[in-house]
């Protein structure tokens, strides 16, 4: 089920005070529309009746894919709602089977890269230590942060996966990787941690990524400490 709240919101610019509908949570499978909403960066976007500014009002997300088996919630200060989720998620509130895979973001765009990781049934641990490589192979980790580089789509036809990477103030630039890569990376994590879903709910980041191909000792050279 997917979980529409009525609030009364206080627009940023003008202070105007208007009544409006936001969702708190989508089962992308019951409502599809509501994941072409989000897709299309139009969900939870509010518009002033006053003064016609666009903003996004501070709430959270969770985001449910039943068929697909992953949740992501959108909290934009995780570390201060690291405990259960606010929204329990209906017929899940028993806790989850272990092949589902539970995420949290902290954008707008992390939610969209994680669904289309998911969608195209991608690892997105594995997706971030290929962020990684592709960063410090280049020599690019100093000036592109985690929030230029981002999970595109992937290209059936030519077996391979496509990266927007936005370098300072330049247009995002479109990177290619092989599939081939993806699958020995891949094979690389699996030695050092078993890729079966994690259990509970996990930020799967730069971060991450760092500290697992540290442990495996696979991190390109150009790293730091
Ligand atoms: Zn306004």
């Amino acid at each position: 089920m997917s979980l529409p709240s009525k609030v009364s919101i206080i627009c940023p610019q003008c202070g105007n005070s208007f009544d409006t509908t936001i969702w708190l949570s989508v089962n992308a499978t019951a409502t599809p529309d509501l994941r072409e909403s989000l897709m299309a960066g139009k969900l939870n976007i509010l518009k002033c009746p006053a003064c016609g500014c666009i903003f996004e009002p501070d709430s959270e997300l969770v985001y449910h894919d039943v068929e697909r088996r992953f949740m992501i919630r959108y909290l934009e200060n995780p570390t201060d709602k690291l405990n259960a989720p606010s929204v329990e998620p209906d017929s899940y509130a028993g806790g989850f089977p272990d092949s589902y895979a539970l995420r949290i973001v902290d954008t707008r765009n992390k939610l969209v890269e994680k669904i289309k990781i998911f969608e195209d049934g991608l690892d997105d641990r594995v997706i971030e230590a290929i962020k990684l490589y592709y960063l410090y192979g280049t020599k690019k980790i100093g000036w592109v942060d985690e929030n230029s580089i981002f999970y595109l789509e992937t290209l059936k036809d030519d077996d391979e996966l496509v990266f927007l990477v936005r370098e300072g103030e330049l247009d995002p630039d479109k990177i290619k990787v092989p599939y081939a890569n993806y699958q020995s990376v891949t094979d690389e994590i699996a030695q050092v941690i078993r890729l079966a879903e994690i259990p509970g709910w996990v930020v799967i980041d730069r971060m991450f990524a760092e500290h697992l191909l540290r442990r495996a000792g696979i991190l390109p050279s150009g790293a730091g400490e």
